[in-house]
């Protein structure tokens, strides 16, 4: 089941908030580990397409906990603005322990201002998300014993 992307564009006016994701947070604080406490790797693989069909590009990469988490990527097609991001889907899938996401989406920026042809280049993604071990629930404590030979 494709679940569709959302597709940030520049002049929709982002938030301050993701303003700051897009600028590049510290990266201690953009780590996978800080994100997303609960996982344990996420594995990448992007493939950017144009309208015939012809690749532009294909990423593939996998990021630990201590490496920096990137959920958007440039439109690499001819519209020179587009950003797609897939934070979104991410977030709800780590909420879920959703171990795949698979997705596509088309950069609908115009390729130049005021034409009305638009970019096209589509992003098929697919995203593993390995989860760290729910924690073991404890044992429960042993019943306590009946005092024995306790004085009458
Ligand atoms: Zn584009």
């Amino acid at each position: 089941m494709a679940q569709s992307f959302r597709k940030r564009r520049r002049q929709a006016g982002p938030s301050k908030n993701e303003l700051k994701v897009m600028r590049g947070r510290p990266e201690r604080q953009n780590t996978l580990r800080s994100r997303f406490p609960q996982v344990a790797r996420v594995s990448l693989a992007l493939r950017f397409t144009g309208e015939r069909g012809q690749v532009f590009d294909e990423v593939r990469r996998v990021v630990q906990p201590d490496e920096g988490l990137d959920l958007a990527a440039a439109c690499p097609g001819r519209c020179g603005v587009g950003n797609f991001s897939f934070e979104a889907l991410v977030t709800e899938a780590v909420a879920v322990r959703k171990n795949l996401i698979e997705s596509s989406a088309v950069c609908a920026e115009p390729l130049a201002p005021g034409l009305p042809q638009t970019c096209g280049c589509t992003l098929n993604c697919r995203v593993d998300i390995e989860f760290q071990p729910e924690p073991a629930t404890p044992p429960p404590p042993p019943p306590s014993a009946p005092a024995e030979g306790s004085p009458a």
